[in-house]
């Protein structure tokens, strides 16, 4: 049987009585101890927020909607066939953290629906993937080994004629065509055999659609990021 931790009256002082997730005293007062803490190294906002939108399961593009209606209950990451449904932590704003993001190092979204169906509250609601997004897939041309050794892995990984190859043998996105599904980022070796001490990014990242927005291309030089 699981055991209580013992409290004393004060922490264990509840804002909301009874009940899963009530904030103690002492959480509530640990909250605001970090978000102190990151005021004071002027990162507040970042901190508490997170930087940008993550990708979200399909569905769940609608961050308002889904920040309102998500329980952090884990289904859909448990259900998800492919493994591509992470949860986000701290290190994506306190806000995000326990709500569902996407990572396709693991595997990539194929629309199964499954993440949509056990999502009880709607946080994850429709998606088309003809004309719904994800995300957009942008070549880190700093990464991709077609513009280097040469490599044609990801050639074959789109299923929605988003993904060609230049007569230079590298690959094109159309971001009209792209839903971020990730099955190019998942099929991208650069660093999976070419990896290296710290590094995050394959040669095609599936960004954002605001991040998209910003870059304002499907091609990016990648230094610094
Ligand atoms: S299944 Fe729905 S409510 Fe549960 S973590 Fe996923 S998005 Fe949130
Ligand atoms: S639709 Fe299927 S493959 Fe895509 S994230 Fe949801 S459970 Fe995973
Ligand atoms: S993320 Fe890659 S595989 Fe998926 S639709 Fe876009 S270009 Fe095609």
């Amino acid at each position: 049987m699981r055991r209580e931790p013992a409290h004393s009256a004060d922490d264990s002082a509840s804002f909301s009585e009874g009940g899963r997730g009530r904030v103690t005293r002492r959480a509530f007062i640990g909250l605001c101890a970090a978000t102190a803490a990151c005021a004071a190294v002027g990162g507040a906002g970042k901190a508490f927020a997170g930087q940008g939108d993550l990708l979200r399961p399909p569905g769940g593009q609608d961050e308002a909607l889904l920040h309102a209606a998500c329980l952090k209950c884990d289904r859909c990451r448990s259900v998800c066939p492919t493994g591509c449904v992470s949860v986000a932590t701290v290190d994506d704003g306190f806000l995000q953290a326990r709500t569902p993001k996407l990572n396709f190092h693991r595997g990539y979204c194929d629309f199964c629906g499954k993440c949509q169906e056990v999502c009880a509250t709607g946080a994850l609601g429709a998606f088309d993937p003809a004309c719904d997004k994800i995300g957009v897939a942008v070549v880190q041309r700093d990464r991709c080994l077609a513009y280097t050794l040469g490599c044609e892995n990801c050639k074959d990984s789109c299923a929605f004629g988003a993904l060609t190859f230049d007569g230079d043998r590298r690959p094109v996105i159309d971001a009209q065509l792209c839903n971020g599904c990730g099955a190019c980022e998942c099929a991208c070796t650069a660093l999976v055999y070419g990896t290296f001490s710290g590094g995050t990014r394959r040669g095609i990242v599936v960004e954002s659609v605001s991040a998209y927005e910003a870059i304002g291309s499907t091609l990016v030089d990648g230094e610094g990021r």
